[in-house]
């Protein structure tokens, strides 16, 4: 899920300090006690990826079972700068919770299907059962389950999945 860093500065006493959330939340000045402080900045950190001393990459993210803290999954190691930041890019589309009206696209929506789910371990078929409910939220896709299939295998490119054998899921994140 999405996860912050923030930065606060108390308006009556002057102090600053930083603390990690899961929104951008206000903070109770640790000094003189003021309630209420907004943050007056705000770092992503749902989502990082990093140079490893062997000149590969790592990309970390924050699931959407992490509730107190960020829980980071870590996908290392990624050969490739592109496909990094290709990955990095998914899994920030994953750790924004869907705002009603709003969604993260195909990967966050087949993923809320597999949770709703609530089975650790699942067959294609079951995931099937969300076609028609895909299919009014992409009305100009025809090719639903296709796009279905896609996704689950960028899910087990996130480390959030595996497959053991063929049609059936493990949830793993
Ligand atoms: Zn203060």
């Amino acid at each position: 899920m999405a996860w912050l860093r923030n930065k606060y500065e108390c308006d009556k006493c002057g102090y600053g300090w930083e603390g990690e959330w899961s929104c951008a939340c206000d903070d109770d000045c640790p000094q003189c006690g003021a309630q209420q402080i907004a943050a007056v900045d705000s770092q992503d950190l749902s989502v990082i990826v990093e140079e490893t001393p062997d000149r590969n990459f790592s990309v970390s993210f924050s699931p959407a079972s992490a509730q107190h803290s960020p829980d980071y999954i870590r996908i290392y190691p990624i050969h490739d700068k592109d496909r990094a930041a290709m990955l990095a890019q998914k899994a920030h589309s994953l750790c924004n919770p869907t705002v009603r009206g709003q969604r993260n696209g195909w990967l966050a929506d087949v993923r809320d299907c597999v949770l709703d789910l609530e089975k650790s371990t699942f067959t294609l078929d079951e995931v099937y059962q969300y076609e028609r409910q895909l299919s009014s939220l992409y009305p100009d896709n025809r090719f639903v389950r296709e796009k279905i299939r896609q996704q689950l295998q960028m899910l087990r490119d996130l480390n959030l999945l595996s497959f053991v054998d063929s049609g059936r899921y493990c949830l793993l994140g």
